[in-house]
C-alpha cells in the first residue's frame, strides 16, 4: 500500500533530506502536502517536482505569489499557520512528518494526533513546550510518534523487541563547536562561528541550540516524554565524534546502542519504514574510518543554558515552555546581533525567573505562557 505523507516545514534541513528519502521510494510513498513559511520558490519547485494535493504557505503575505506560481498545476495552495493545523487531517494522509522548527510545530502536532495519523516527529519543541498533553493525545487516540531526532531515533531503535523497563537512557551529545573553548573564551563567539556546526548541517535554530548545548537540554526533556522516563535516569555523554546516536542500559547492566554516520536520512527514513528497514544509499559507517571513539562529562560551567534546562527539566510543569520561548527570542536576537553568545542563557535565566509557573496547562494556557515568556525575553533583550 502506498503511504500519503504531509512534510510540515518541506524547505527545511529535515524537509528537504525526507523528501530525499520519498524519492528512492516512489513505489511505498506519496508526497500529499508540502509546507514552507517564507522560501515560498523552492516549496514552489518542490510541488511542480512532486505533485502534491496540496501546499501551504503559513506566510500569509506570500500566498499570492505561491497561488500565481502554481496556477497551472492541479494543487490547492493553502495559507496561514493554521492551515497546517487543519491540513493534516486529510484523509490521504497517513503519515505526517512534522519537521517545523520552534513553537510552530505544537498545534500541527496535537492536530495530527487529534486525526489520529501515524506522526513522525522532527519538531522537537513539541515535546518540550507541551510533553504531557502530546503524550496523552497520542495514547488516547492510539496515534504513533516516531522520533525523527537521530538520539531518539536511537533510542527507539535499542527499544525495539525489549520487553523490559529502561534503566537509563545515555544521551550523547556532540559537544557542539565550542566543547575545547576556555570559559573565558565564551564572551566573544560569534554568529559565523556558532553557526559552524562540527559534524552536522542544520538549520540555523538547531544549530545554535546546539553551540549553547541547550539542544542536549531539550533532548532530554524530549527523551523523558518520548520513553516515560525520569530526569535521573538521563545521563549525558559527550561523544565529540557523533557515531554513537545514544544508548540504553537495562536492569542486568546491558547497554545497547545504535551507531551510524552522523546523516539524519537514516533515522528519517526508519520513522517512515518502522517496523521494517529498507536499503538506504548514503555514506556508512566504518570502524576503520575512527581509531578512537571518546566518551566525557557536559561541562555545565561552560554551557549554563543546558544546566537551565535541566533544571527546568526537574521542575516541570510550564517551566519547559518558558525556557523554549524565551530561547526563541534570544537566538533571533543572537542571529541578528542585537545580543551576544553569553547573553542567550541570561535571557532564559531571566524569563525563567520571572514567568508565571504552573504545574498543570492546557493547550491554550501554554500559549498564554508562551507569550509571556517571549515578552519577558524581549524586555529584557531591549
Ligand atoms: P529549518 O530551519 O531548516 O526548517 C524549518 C522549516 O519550517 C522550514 O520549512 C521553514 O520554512 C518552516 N518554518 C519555520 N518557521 C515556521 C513557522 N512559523 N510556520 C510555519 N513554518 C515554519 O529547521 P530544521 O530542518 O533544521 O529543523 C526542523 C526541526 O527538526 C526542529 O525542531 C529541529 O530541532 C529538529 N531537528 C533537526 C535536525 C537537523 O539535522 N536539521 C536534527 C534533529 C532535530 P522556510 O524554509 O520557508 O523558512
Ligand atoms: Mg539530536
Amino acid at each position: 500500500m502506498i503511504q500519503g505523507i504531509a512534510v510540515l516545514g518541506s524547505t527545511g534541513s529535515i524537509g528537504e533530506q525526507t523528501l530525499n528519502v520519498v524519492r528512492n521510494y516512489p513505489e511505498h510513498y506519496r508526497i500529499e502536502c508540502l509546507t514552507s513559511n517564507n522560501r515560498w520558490e523552492r516549496l514552489v519547485a518542490q510541488a511542480k517536482e512532486l505533485q502534491p494535493d496540496s501546499v501551504v504557505i503559513a506566510n500569509k503575505a506570500l500566498y499570492p505569489l505561491v497561488k500565481d506560481a502554481l496556477k497551472d498545476e492541479p494543487i490547492k495552495v493553502y495559507a496561514g499557520e493554521e492551515s497546517l493545523s487543519q491540513i493534516v487531517s486529510g484523509d490521504s494522509i497517513d503519515v505526517v512528518v512534522n519537521a517545523l522548527v520552534g513553537y510552530a510545530g505544537l498545534a500541527p502536532t496535537l492536530s495530527s494526533l487529534e486525526a489520529k495519523k501515524k506522526l513522525a516527529l522532527a519538531n522537537k519543541e513539541s515535546l518540550v513546550v507541551a510533553g504531557d498533553l502530546v503524550m496523552q493525545l497520542s495514547a488516547q487516540n492510539s496515534a504513533p510518534i516516531i522520533p525523527i531526532d537521530s538520539e531518539h531515533s536511537a533510542i527507539f531503535q535499542c527499544l525495539v523487541g525489549e520487553h523490559s523497563p529502561i534503566y537509563k537512557i545515555l544521551l550523547t551529545a556532540s559537544g557542539g563547536p565550542f566543547r575545547n573553548t576556555p570559559i573565558d573564551g565564551f564572551e566573544d563567539i560569534t554568529v559565523e562561528q556558532a553557526l559552524n556546526h562540527p559534524n552536522w548541517v542544520m538549520g540555523a535554530k538547531i544549530t545554535i541550540d546546539s553551540a549553547t548545548m541547550l539542544n542536549k537540554g531539550f533532548e532530554a526533556i524530549e527523551a523523558k516524554w518520548l520513553f516515560d522516563v525520569t530526569a535521573e535516569q538521563i545521563e549525558i555523554v559527550v561523544h565529540p565524534q557523533s557515531v554513537i546516536h545514544s544508548m540504553v542500559e537495562f536492569d542486568d547492566g546491558a547497554i545497547k546502542a545504535q551507531l551510524g554516520v552522523p546523516d539524519m536520512h537514516l533515522p528519517i527514513q526508519y520513522a517512515l519504514t518502522f517496523p521494517y528497514r529498507m536499503p538506504l544509499h548514503q555514506p556508512r559507517f566504518s570502524f576503520k574510518d575512527y581509531s578512537e571513539l571518546t566518551f566525557a562529562e557536559p561541562n555545565l560551567e561552560c554551557f549554563p543554558a543546558l544546566r537551565l534546562a535541566l533544571e527546568s527539566l526537574e521542575r516541570g510543569g510550564s517551566s519547559c515552555c518558558t525556557l523554549n520561548a524565551a530561547n526563541e527570542v534570544a537566538v533571533q536576537a543572537f542571529l541578528d546581533k542585537k545580543i551576544g553568545f553569553t547573553d542567550i542563557s541570561k535571557v532564559l535565566e531571566y524569563a525563567l525567573s520571572n514567568s508565571d509557573w504552573s504545574a498543570k496547562s492546557t493547550q491554550s494556557e501554554y500559549a498564554i505562557c508562551d507569550a509571556q515568556g517571549r515578552e519577558i525575553a524581549n524586555n529584557y533583550i531591549k
